[in-house]
């Protein structure tokens, strides 16, 4: 008897999660469910437009959908088309990999203002998210952007406006956007960090390509930079190579502020600013009408299962008997799309050891249970094809910012 594995989430942890149980359950079904009609999660909706070579592992992801014993089942929310309980009345197992998708809040006065966004949010809009792809963000006599953390995802925020139209030719923005970005004339980009550049999370690669742009440079100040060391970590000394760089007052500057804490954010109707203080207590306004926040994401409630501290409680992936979690998820927001693959990989192993055959109907009490509203793997190679078609230039794809759109393309 083929026992019926779900999968709730086709982000990469999902996805990993479908591909080694296909491997090592080659008799068993696997069906992984997503909210959205189009599988890949962050990768398709966080992962920066910019860098279209990160993005290239759906490629990978993909052909893990492609299996004989796995399906995508798109557009079927848990927790809103069928219940996470009914859900695993129908398999014999329930891994969640819905992610995290709620963006930590700083909790300082005024972050509800107009031109003040939490990175999810924000890149969800730059990715066309449907979620956030109305979002109100106002680039009208846009001249200063502050961004609040000193990790990879601040720096793909900071790049977008650093980088000039030709480098982002080939990055899938929508063209609204795309034209939007192409139309400012910024003065300044600033990132804060509230530690100093030793425990600024940024990866070696990510920050060097902040050194090699058109008409933007990074600027560090000396005197926040620690002594020399032998030995010191790869970030650490491109920042200290920025510090030393001489400054060229042609090109926008990108200031990483360390030692530097966000307190309040001004303005009325809009953003003006951002008031900070230094370690020595020094207090100053930093001129901004947008301020996007990077600083980590939470898991919400999976149907009436509420995670804890960001994340669902868990021992190695094991939420409950039956029901188990994987990527940030399980995790939290940390790791790259690797650690994911990893980790996915030992918790199937697990399910796989622990799951029996109970005769349960799979993918045909699902069906029963949401009806004609899935979209499955054809459906998102429809989409796939005409998001492909519509791109202009050098672009990879336009994509769908609506459901409905995302819906009537996978039924053309
Ligand atoms: C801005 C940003 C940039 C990043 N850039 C990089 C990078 O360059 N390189 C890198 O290695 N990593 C990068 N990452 C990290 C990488 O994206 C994550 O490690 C990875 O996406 C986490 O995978 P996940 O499957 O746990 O979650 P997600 O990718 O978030 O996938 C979760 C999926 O679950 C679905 N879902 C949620 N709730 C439900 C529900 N109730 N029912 C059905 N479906 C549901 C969602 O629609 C989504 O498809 C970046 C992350 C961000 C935020």
């Amino acid at each position: 008897m083929a026992r019926h594995f779900a999968i709730v989430g086709s982000g990469p942890a999902g996805i990993y999660a479908a591909e080694r149980l296909a491997r090592i359950a080659p008799d068993d079904r696997i069906d992984v469910i997503d909210r959205l009609p189009v599988p890949f999660g962050l990768v398709r909706h966080g992962v920066a437009a910019d860098h279209q070579s990160t993005k290239a592992v759906t490629r990978v992801l993909g052909r893990a959908l492609g299996r004989d014993n796995v399906s995508f089942v798109g557009n079927v929310m848990v927790g809103r088309d069928v219940a996470l309980a009914d859900l695993r009345r129908c398999y014999d197992a329930v891994i969640l990999a819905t992610g995290a998708p709620r963006d930590r809040r700083l909790g300082i006065p005024g972050e509800d203002l107009p031109g003040v966004h939490g990175s999810g949010a924000f890149v969800g809009w730059l990715n066309g998210h449907p979620d956030d792809a109305g979002l109100a963000i106002d680039l009208d006599n846009l001249t200063d952007v502050v961004v609040i953390g000193v990790g990879n995802v601040a720096l793909d925020v900071a790049r977008i406006f650093a980088k000039s139209p030709a480098e982002l030719a080939a990055a899938d923005l929508a063209p609204d956007v795309a034209e939007a970005l192409a139309g400012l004339t910024l003065k300044s980009i600033t990132l804060l960090g509230r530690r100093g550049p030793e425990d600024a999370k940024f990866t070696a690669l990510e920050l060097s390509e902040m050194g090699d742009l058109e008409g933007a440079q990074p600027v560090v100040d000396q005197q926040t930079m620690p002594p020399a060391s032998a030995g010191e970590a790869k970030p650490l000394s491109i920042l200290r190579g920025f510090s030393s760089a001489q400054r060229d007052d042609r090109s926008l500057g990108v200031h990483f502020l360390f030692h530097t804490r966000p307190l309040a954010f001004a303005g009325s109707g809009r953003l003006t600013g951002v008031r900070v203080v230094t370690a020595d207590g020094t207090e100053a306004v930093l001129p901004a009408q947008l301020a996007i926040t990077c600083i980590g994401y939470d898991s919400v409630a999976c149907g009436n299962l509420e995670p804890a501290s960001g994340v669902f409680a868990n021992q190695d992936g094991k939420i409950q008997g039956g029901l188990y979690v994987v990527g940030w998820a399980k995790r939290g927001p940390s790791g790259t799309i690797p650690t994911n693959r990893a980790e996915s990989h030992a918790v199937a192993n697990r399910v796989a050891a622990e799951t029996q055959a109970a005769g349960r109907p799979g993918a045909a009490g699902l069906i029963e249970r949401v009806g004609d509203r899935i979209v499955d793997l054809d459906g998102w190679g429809r989409i796939d094809t005409a998001e492909t078609a519509r791109a202009t230039g050098d672009r990879p794809r336009h994509k769908f910012t609506t459901i409905e759109e995302m819906i009537a393309a996978a039924h053309s």
